[in-house]
């Protein structure tokens, strides 16, 4: 029977499956650790051996998976995939290790939210492809060490300071994804739109890209949603009047905030004087997860200036107080 924790696909994503690059050569943006994996990947097949240990960070939505399924597809070997919190116990993690092939490639998805057990397993795994299992309980209990194969963990998260220090230590190549820019959302935007047969101006696909967060995961969604309105609402084109018009009616804003970075931007404005104001208030004010605050809406944030981290707290920037097109309160702290 399959085995719950492998999910070879994900489900919920199956949409953003046609869309995914199949090759470094198709994956755009990320320069450095695009040519700093390709040399990598190259080096592990002229040897023949396993690659070493992959450690992807990042914002969701960047590439993370899509660049260790690019990884396995060439260095030629089987891709598998599971994530840290549905491996409960320390025998889900061996069953999938024990299960693997030589220089197979398995991902672990969120991996700094894995059970401190089964953590303690990879690290013989990592280091030496060993297990060391405990069989039996009470003073009956002995441990049997296992060889595997050797193999390439690639680790994704999007809180690299989540992660232990004995776990980070073990990846021997630690990248971190960027957001991308406008110009390379373009290209991901075009292609999505050759992919999915769609005519489009060059105006209407830089409108998406513009207003997709620096992600490619959300430009895909908006492409799709855009090509909904072009059929129904227009002549199968995207156009730039056509995008912006369906981007505004799903609440995307001009330079890509969504409804809920913007609850957030006015929540600090209008209850908090513009900050600083700490992540946890934050999170009970607006009735989200700090996981989804700081996993999800702060990174972009941030990158595009619009708040700052203090010791303090989150603080509203000038450029936010504009954006809102809310005035600044005059103070020591603005
Ligand atoms: P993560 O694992 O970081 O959350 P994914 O690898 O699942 O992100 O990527 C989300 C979607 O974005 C993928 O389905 C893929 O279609 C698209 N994508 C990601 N990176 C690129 C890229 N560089 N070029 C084109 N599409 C991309």
């Amino acid at each position: 029977s399959p085995d719950p924790t492998l999910r070879p696909e994900r489900q919920p994503q199956d949409a953003d499956r046609a869309l995914r690059p199949q090759a470094l050569e198709e994956f755009i943006g990320q320069q450095e650790a695009r040519a700093n994996l390709r040399v990598f990947i190259e080096s592990a097949r002229r040897r023949e051996e396993a690659m070493d240990h992959v450690l992807f960070h990042g914002p969701p939505g960047l590439g993370k998976t899509t660049l260790a399924q690019i990884m396995a597809r060439e260095l030629g070997v089987n891709f598998k995939m599971t994530s840290g919190p549905v491996l409960a116990k320390a025998g889900d993690l061996a069953a999938i290790l024990t299960n693997l092939e030589a220089r197979d490639v398995l991902f672990i998805d969120e991996i700094h939210r894995m059970n401190p057990v089964v953590e303690e397993v990879l690290y013989p795994a990592m280091e030496d492809f060993e297990l060391d299992l405990v069989i039996g309980e009470g003073p009956a209990a002995r441990t049997v060490r296992i060889e595997l194969q050797p193999f390439t963990l690639v680790g994704a998260t999007t809180r690299l300071g989540l992660l232990t220090t004995p776990l980070r230590d073990r990846f021997g190549i630690p990248t971190r994804l960027q957001f991308y820019t406008t110009e390379e959302l373009h290209e991901i935007v075009t292609r999505g739109a050759r992919l999915l047969n769609v005519p489009t101006d060059p105006a209407g696909a830089h409108e998406i890209a513009k207003r997709a967060r620096g992600t490619p995961r959300i430009a895909g969604r908006l492409l799709r949603r855009v090509v909904d309105f072009a059929v129904v609402e227009g002549d199968g084109r995207i156009t730039k009047s056509l995008a912006d018009g369906a981007l505004t009616r799903l609440g995307v804003d001009l330079i890509g905030l969504d409804g809920a970075d913007r609850r957030y931007l006015g929540m600090i404005a209008e209850n908090y004087g513009g900050g600083p104001v700490g992540v946890e208030t934050l999170a009970a004010a607006l009735s989200e997860s700090r996981d989804a605050i700081e996993d999800v809406i702060e990174p972009y944030l941030l990158q595009q200036g619009l708040i700052q981290r203090t010791p303090r707290g989150r603080m509203l920037t000038q450029k936010s107080w504009k954006h809102l097109g809310l005035e600044a309160p005059k103070g020591p702290d603005q």
